[in-house]
């Protein structure tokens, strides 16, 4: 099998990319491990996505469906249920599948959209036994939403990250009690209209620079104590307190999905977990392309949505001969409290680039600056920024002459 472009995952970003690339011009194939397409939007029966996108507010299945609908009117071939073992160094795609068992496809050029997963029990060494009851707040919504089952009555929520915070509100409406949400951090690291609208609506308390100091109960968890942390990050066992529960929702982070490309030679971010791209979402592999979560956890599917059409749009200019990124290349670096922006290689030229970045504290008052050199680009105010929120700035390619520096002003 051959194509010019094969898309792997068939999430938001898949899908947008895949739709892109064939608009281009590109043949194209999408691979996907699960029976339907959507990834992650499935599960989300929530309101809320496509605000920026559409214009109006759809849940996460009908906003993924937007793009299903779209991807069966073209050629576009999807191949379900087919998880994608391997890539190699000249863009073989091996792919396993119960209808076509394993299957070699040979790619001109390669869209990585594999979402990520989240961060387990095991990943933050909880303390204590190890009973029933304790889920990822991903795997709570799915078995709540799509198969039915309701996974506790009276629960805990550990992190604020936005999962969490749309599981206590799910948790709530399907007749749970949510005791209370613990947060390590001294702030949140969802977004703020989900604390208003799934914590501060529903009276559930957030206690921030708290964590769990134990769970307790075997077979089934029954309990779990915790205590506020100091400015090291340790709990302050004297002030240790126990809540009776019986299922702990964890929302301690997103990992990108990115076990593929072990093994590869591909530059990867230690920040962000996901490869080091250039404005056209390529990696440092020529015509392998990566966007959505497995790029960089995103708080909003739109911007998911928008990446993923410049990483499908290039991938078939690549796969065709056309891709212009013979410019000057320059760096993008994040300092002093921006924690990386993305992408981390752009090109001079004509028109704007879009930088994504995100902070790695709240700060409020400060002012974002952008510089080439000690030339000041651009500079931008904001009463408060928060880790939970990506910003964006577009920048005047022209204006780009060397090495580009985002910091914030103290
Ligand atoms: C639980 C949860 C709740 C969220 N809630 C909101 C919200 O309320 N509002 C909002 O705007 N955003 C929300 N988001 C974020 C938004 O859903 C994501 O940003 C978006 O779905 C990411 O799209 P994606 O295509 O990159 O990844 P995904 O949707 O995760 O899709 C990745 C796909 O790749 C497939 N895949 C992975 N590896 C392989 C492989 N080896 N072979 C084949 N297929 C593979 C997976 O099966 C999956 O279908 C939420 C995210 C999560 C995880």
């Amino acid at each position: 099998m051959k194509y010019d472009v094969v898309v792997i995952g068939g999430g938001p970003a898949g899908m947008a990319a895949a739709l892109k690339a064939k608009e281009n011009g590109a043949s194209v194939v999408i691979l996907e491990r699960d029976v339907r397409l959507g990834g992650i939007l499935n599960q989300c029966i929530h309101n809320g996505f496509g605000l920026h996108y559409f214009g109006e507010e759809l849940t996460g299945p009908e906003y993924a469906n937007r793009f299903k609908v779209k991807v069966e009117q073209t050629d576009i071939k999807v191949m379900l249920e087919s998880m994608v073992l391997s890539i190699s160094a000249d863009k073989v795609v091996t792919v396993l599948s119960p209808k076509e068992g394993l299957v070699h496809i040979e790619a001109k050029a390669i869209v990585l959209a594999m979402g990520c997963r989240e961060r387990t029990a095991g990943a933050i060494t909880l303390p204590g036994t190890r009973p029933a009851g304790i889920y990822t707040a991903g795997a709570a919504q799915k078995i709540s939403n799509m198969d039915g089952y309701l996974v506790g009555k009276k629960v805990v929520i550990l992190g604020s990250g936005d999962i969490g915070l749309i599981m206590a509100r799910r948790m709530t409406l399907e007749g749970a009690e949510v005791k209370l949400v613990l947060e390590l951090q001294p702030y949140s690291s969802g977004l703020k209209r989900n604390i208003v609208q799934c914590l501060n609506d529903f009276n559930i308390p957030l206690h921030f620079s708290h964590t769990i100091t134990r769970v307790e109960g075997m077979p089934r968890l029954t309990g779990l104590y915790y205590a506020p942390v100091d400015e090291k990050m340790q709990p302050i066992l004297s002030e240790e307190k126990y809540v009776e529960c019986d299922a702990l929702l964890l929302s301690v982070g997103l990992i990108p999905e990115n076990d593929l490309l072990n093994g590869m030679d591909v530059k990867m971010s230690n920040i962000t977990s996901g490869a080091v791209v250039d404005e056209y979402r390529m990696t440092s592999m020529d015509g392998l392309f990566s966007c959505g979560n497995v790029l960089h956890v995103h708080d909003l599917v739109d911007n998911v949505s928008e990446e993923a059409e410049i990483a499908g749009a290039c991938a078939a200019k690549y796969a065709l001969g056309e891709l212009d990124n013979k410019g000057n290349k320059y760096n993008v670096n994040a300092i002093n409290g921006v924690r990386y922006a993305l992408p981390q290689v752009v090109y001079s030229g004509e028109g704007k680039v879009r930088i994504f970045f995100r902070v790695g504290a709240e700060y409020r008052n400060t002012r974002l600056n952008v510089k080439c050199g000690d030339e000041v680009l651009l500079t931008k105010k904001y009463q408060i920024v928060a880790p939970g929120e990506m910003q964006h700035i577009d920048l005047d390619k022209s204006k780009i002459t060397g090495d580009i520096t985002l910091e914030l002003e103290a």
